[in-house]
């Protein structure tokens, strides 16, 4: 239970954090100064091979784009290994890119099912000496910023960090005073740059700091921050995270969220203003609230029940929002029952009933249907009832 209250507690969040596509991530790196690769982005087979043709470059990656990690040793349902692919030959980036796009990509950051690839990136390759580690974080253990790295990151940085935990150098930022000097070298020499290349990743580590400030990130990871044959430091990958209350103040940055692979239902309820969350088990809970959700939860779990799903009305509620709520809850064939635990403070509970009422009658509810409703109006609500069958009223 405690588990499934802090997954609930982040789905609860206001919206869920806003993920970017790597290409999109190295946009914004270019933008501050940061040294990616060239690259395009493609949609089709044909656009990635024009794409490869164009770049003429001495060799070529293919990457997936999907909003999940570990790429590099995904699989693809249509057979393809690795998300992630070298070739010196354009017509093979055409190939792969054809077992790749409309097919899902299962790595160990994704649903079991894996995750439509819907987009490309074509890019420069470069041969990697070195791959390490770095990223930056909003980390509440020390009250702001902190760098993370590793002079052994690459694909297997979560092995490295569980089994050699004395490789991974933090260093915390003073959020009024920026990356010292000192502190950027410091780190670069832990991550195993030297000489130049000390100062170029110095000179990385701080821009990618710049980065993090202007976009309002709660995250930079660069994994691999790689080092090349050619005395070169460059980002080969990049993940950001970004602090959602800032939405207003980047609005260029959340322009970019394409929503391509957010859940269908929560997006139709975010439409009404409602917050939905799917889970696994078969008895729907409406409420308002995130804390009231959580009890509610538990409640369930500890009657031998499992939620299916939550849909968390929140305050201010209007009784279209009630219907359409009921409408989502009623169109997922795993409910076998509804909960409906509303604590009217903000909320009137003579909305709440109408709405249930209206939709008991014009959706032909098909399960059975609890109400606990407790608090503003509550008394005046029990009129409702009786023009609806398959009912359970929990008394006051
Ligand atoms: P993921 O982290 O999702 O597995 P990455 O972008 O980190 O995906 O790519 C996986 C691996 O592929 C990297 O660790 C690196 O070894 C290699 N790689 C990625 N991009 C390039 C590139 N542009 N040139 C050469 N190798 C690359
Ligand atoms: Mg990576």
């Amino acid at each position: 239970t405690y588990n499934l209250c802090l997954t609930v507690c982040t789905w609860l969040s206001p919206r869920r954090w806003l993920n970017l596509q790597e290409y999109q991530s190295k946009k914004l790196m270019q933008e501050s100064g940061v040294a990616v690769q060239r690259f395009y982005v493609a949609d089709t087979a044909s656009e990635a091979l024009e794409a490869a043709k164009r770049l003429n470059a001495k060799e070529i990656v293919l990457k997936a784009q999907i909003l999940a990690g570990g790429r590099g040793k995904g699989v693809f349902d249509s057979g393809l290994k690795g998300g992630v692919h070298l070739t010196k030959d354009p017509a093979v980036v055409g190939e792969l890119a054809n077992k790749m796009l409309g097919f899902n990509l299962t790595t160990k950051q994704t649903p079991k099912e894996g995750v439509k690839v819907k987009t490309v990136m074509v890019a420069e390759a470069l041969d990697i000496t070195r791959e390490t580690y770095f990223a930056i974080l909003m980390d509440r253990s020390f009250n702001g910023p902190v760098m993370v790295g590793s002079p052994q990151g690459g694909m297997d940085i979560e092995e490295v960090a569980a089994s050699t935990p004395e490789l991974i150098f933090k260093e915390a930022i003073d959020i009024f005073e920026g990356v010292r000097d000192d502190q950027a070298l410091r780190m670069a020499a832990n991550l195993g740059f030297k000489g130049a290349l000390q100062r170029q990743a110095a000179d990385q580590i701080k821009r990618l700091y710049d980065l993090f400030l202007k976009v309002d990130a709660t995250q930079v990871e660069v994994n691999p921050l790689g080092e090349t044959p050619e005395g070169q430091v460059v980002c080969f990958d990049a993940k950001i995270n970004f602090d959602d209350n800032a939405e207003f103040r980047q609005k260029n940055v959340f322009a970019m969220d394409d929503m391509t692979e957010a859940d269908p239902t929560e997006m139709a309820a975010a439409k009404w203003d409602l917050k939905y969350i799917g889970l696994d088990g078969n008895i729907a809970c409406f409420v308002n609230g995130a804390g009231l959700a959580m009890a509610t939860c538990d409640i369930i779990d500890l009657h031998g029940g499992k939620p299916a799903n939550f849909l968390d009305l929140g305050g201010g509620v209007k009784e279209k929002q009630v219907y359409e709520a009921f409408k989502l809850l009623t169109a997922d064939p795993k409910v076998e029952a509804i909960l409906v635990n509303i604590f009217g403070g903000i909320v009137n509970c003579a909305i709440i009933a109408n709405g249930i009422t209206k939709a008991c009658r014009e959706l032909e509810l098909k399960v059975p249907l609890v109400v606990r409703l407790e608090g503003k109006t509550a008394l005046d609500t029990h009129q409702h009832w009786n023009t609806c069958t398959k009912v359970f009223v929990l008394p006051l």
